[in-house]
């Protein structure tokens, strides 16, 4: 396993072929996040100025980015003077010493979570519990799928790929719930009843930020559960964990931002918890943890600097066709989808070089993105560099520099046709075997009669 997360040596497609084998479970996982897309749309179109905040959030975080230094330095400036402790991680394992000094301070050996894809991107569950903390994911879709020893799935739906049924059983292995009972309302009440404990006893509680507010020094925390909340109200210390990315400037630029992510995660107008902390309450502790790992490396990329801008709504995930029909898990990094494809050849090209590969190119995520990165774009460029940098498969390289030759030589390509056809016609075991992966999910179609070129020069002299 890579620092960065890769959680094994399989590659997109083979993990994707995995995901394939349960075709039911691919078609329905497949119509769910089309559903959720489509409400989206729905409420988007709900917003004439829609387009017009789209650009007001790609404007904020692109002065974001180009004074990043100086927002930060004011963030940290208006935090401590509300009595909260700044920290700063470089990258993953200064975060985790940094969250593990504070809970070892405390003196306790369990601590409630909500969510927080950055603490799954340093990876601090299976740090902590080496340390022998026991952490407590409190966001259902999160306490499933730590339940069932899996990361999540999606950034917004970490469960998005098991059914009522599944969770029914996982609950009676682990809750003691009625074996067989798939009821949601009654699985959320006794998941409710079981976190409730937790909450009770934790001293220490956890949470992401979705905005810190340089003018101001507050931060924001949006959740539909109110988990973050009542582990927050309870607990003694609060540990916020945050990628120095999330900095937006004033407090009025919020508007714009929460207006725009719930929409765009969900269709909901507005997350159903916007929480505001600012300052520690009588006899609590408030400590903000700001983390690099990677991103200062890829602001000074101009190519892919924008990926910083997201503000991880999921919807590049709902919309794209290979997400859909691929499975969050195959994309190996704590974010999966377009914007993973994207954020994790950043941390490491070779591990997560096959990432960029994993799209149409068909643009819908850049389409959705609230925020107007130019996602697609990244993924084309990508491939440019991982194939630059030689992380791909000696075959791969091989058949795109005979293409290359094929597509750059005129003789080579009006004669290449006419020998495919005749391979495909004497020969088809050629090119249809269980090698090629391309034939493996398809039927291949009887060669054509003729070339497009012969046909187009035929058919030209009849016109
Ligand atoms: S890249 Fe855009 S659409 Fe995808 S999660 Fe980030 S903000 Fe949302």
């Amino acid at each position: 396993m890579t620092q960065q997360g890769s959680h094994g040596q399989l590659d997109h497609a083979e993990r994707a072929e995995a995901f394939n084998r349960d075709a039911g479970r691919v078609d329905w996982h497949d119509e769910t996040l089309w559903f959720v897309r489509a409400k989206r749309d729905r409420a988007a179109k709900l917003l004439p100025e829609w387009e017009a905040l789209r650009e007001a959030a790609s404007t904020i975080k692109h002065n974001v980015l180009d004074n990043l230094h100086d927002y930060l330095l004011e963030f940290e400036k208006q935090a401590q003077a509300n009595g909260v402790t700044v920290h700063w991680a470089e990258n993953a394992t200064e975060h985790n010493a940094i969250v593990y000094k504070i809970i070892s301070d405390a003196g306790v050996t369990n601590m409630v979570k909500s969510k927080s894809m950055l603490t799954e991107e340093c990876h601090l569950n299976d740090f902590l519990l080496a340390k022998g903390i026991d952490v407590i994911d409190t966001d259902l879709g999160e306490r499933i799928v730590q339940l069932a020893g899996e990361p999540p799935s999606h950034i917004v739906l970490p469960c998005i790929h098991w059914k009522k049924e599944e969770i029914g059983e996982l609950f009676a292995k682990h809750l003691g719930t009625t074996p067989g009972a798939s009821d949601p309302g009654y699985l959320t009440a006794s998941a409710r009843a079981h976190l409730r404990q937790h909450f009770m006893t934790s001293r220490v509680a956890l949470t992401g930020v979705n905005f810190g507010v340089a003018e101001t020094g507050e931060f924001v925390v949006c959740t539909n559960e109110g988990n973050a909340d009542l582990g927050v109200q309870l607990a003694d210390v609060h540990i916020a964990c945050m990628g120095i990315e999330k900095i937006i400037p004033k407090r009025e630029h919020l508007g714009v931002f929460l207006r725009l992510l719930a929409r765009s995660a969900t269709g909901q107008p507005v997350t159903t918890y916007s929480s505001h902390f600012r300052r520690p309450r009588k006899g609590q502790q408030v400590h903000i943890v700001l983390v690099d790992n990677g991103r200062t490396t890829r602001l000074a990329s101009p190519d892919f600097r924008n990926a910083l801008k997201c503000i991880r709504c999921g919807a590049c995930m709902n919309t794209c066709p290979v997400y859909r029909r691929s499975g969050g898990h195959s994309y190996h990094y704590a974010v999966a989808g377009p914007i993973g494809a994207i954020l994790a050849p950043g941390l490491d090209a070779k591990a997560f070089g096959d990432l960029p590969f994993a799209s149409t190119l068909c643009g819908s995520c850049t389409y959705v993105c609230p925020v107007k990165i130019d996602i697609h774009d990244q993924l084309y460029k990508w491939r440019q560099v991982i194939v630059k940098e030689g992380y791909v498969t000696a075959s791969k390289t091989a058949a795109m520099n005979t293409m290359a030759t094929v597509l750059s030589t005129p003789s080579l390509f009006r004669n290449a046709g006419g020998v495919g056809r005749w391979l495909m016609r004497l020969l088809p075991g050629l090119v249809n075997n269980r090698f090629n992966p391309w034939y493996r999910q398809r039927e291949m179609p009887k060669p054509p009669t003729t070339t497009f070129q012969n046909w187009y020069k035929e058919n030209r002299r009849k016109a």
